[in-house]
C-alpha cells in the first residue's frame, strides 16, 4: 500500500485527522522538491520512504542505494531484502513499521554520506518523527546511531540497548550490509536478537511466545 493510500485508509477510519494527513503530504512534496544539496541532481529519485505513517517502529537507514535510488523505496535491494527478511521473522508486520533513512537521495557509488548532507536532510526527518510519533526508532547502523544519538558510544558497545534520542526511544542494530559483508554468523544472532527484543517492547506477549 503506498503512503497516499494508508493516509486516507487511517483517516477514513478515524485513526488520524485530515490535517495529519495534509501535513504528511506537504512534508512528502517538500522531499520530493528538496534542492539544499549537489546530491538531487546525481540521483534519480527521491527516496521518501514507506509504510504506516502511524507506526509504533520507525526504522532508519543510511540513504538509499542503487535499486533504492531507481525504485524510490527504502531497502529493497539485497541489503534490503535480507533486513526485511530478518524484520519479518522477528515478527514485524508491515503495518506495524515505516521505513526512511537519513539521507533522501542516493549518494554517489554508495559512500558515506557527509556531515553537511547528514545536516541538510536530517529536518526531513525529524518532521516525519514528530508526525508519526513512533515508540520506538530503530537505527539501522552507524550513521543513523551517529545521527540520531549524536553523543553516544560506537555501535558495536551499544546494539540492542535502549537509547534515548531527539525525545524518543532509539535503539540501534547493526546495519545489515556490515553484516553481509562480515560474512559472521555472530553478527547475524545479534541483528535478529536485537530485533527480536525491539519487537517485544510493544509486543511483549508475542515475543514471549516467539
Ligand atoms: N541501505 C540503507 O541504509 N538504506 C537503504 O534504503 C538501502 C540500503
Amino acid at each position: 500500500m503506498t503512503d497516499e493510500e494508508w493516509l486516507s485508509k487511517n483517516v477514513s477510519e478515524g485513526h488520524m485527522t485530515q490535517e495529519h494527513a495534509d501535513q504528511w503530504g506537504v512534508l512528502k512534496s517538500r522531499v520530493l522538491a528538496c534542492s539544499r544539496c549537489p546530491l538531487h541532481k546525481s540521483c534519480n529519485h527521491k527516496v521518501f520512504g514507506v509504510g504506516n505513517p502511524k507506526a509504533p517502529f520507525l526504522f532508519v537507514g543510511e540513504a538509499p542505494g542503487e535499486k533504492e535510488d531507481l525504485q524510490s523505496e527504502p531497502f529493497v535491494g539485497r541489503t534490503g531484502q535480507y533486513l526485511r527478511k530478518h524484520m519479518a521473522k522477528a515478527g514485524f508486520a508491515f503495518g506495524q513499521v515505516y521505513i526512511t533513512n537519513i539521507l533522501r537521495c542516493r549518494p554517489p557509488d554508495n559512500r558515506t554520506p557527509t556531515q553537511e548532507e547528514i545536516g541538510h536532510c536530517f529536518l526531513f526527518l525529524y518532521e516525519q518523527m514528530d508526525l508519526i510519533k513512533p515508540k520506538v526508532i530503530v537505527a539501522v547502523g552507524s550513521v543513523a546511531l551517529g545521527a540520531l544519538c549524536p553523543k553516544t558510544k560506537a555501535i558495536g558497545s551499544v546494539r540492542g540497548e535502549e537509547l534515548s534520542g531527539f525525545g524518543f526511544k532509539v535503539v540501534p542494530v547493526w546495519h545489515p550490509s556490515y553484516v553481509l559483508r562480515t560474512h559472521d554468523p555472530l553478527r547475524e544472532k545479534e541483528l535478529v536478537k536485537d530485533l527480536k527484543k525491539i519487537h517485544g517492547l510493544v509486543y511483549p506477549k508475542e515475543k514471549d511466545n516467539a
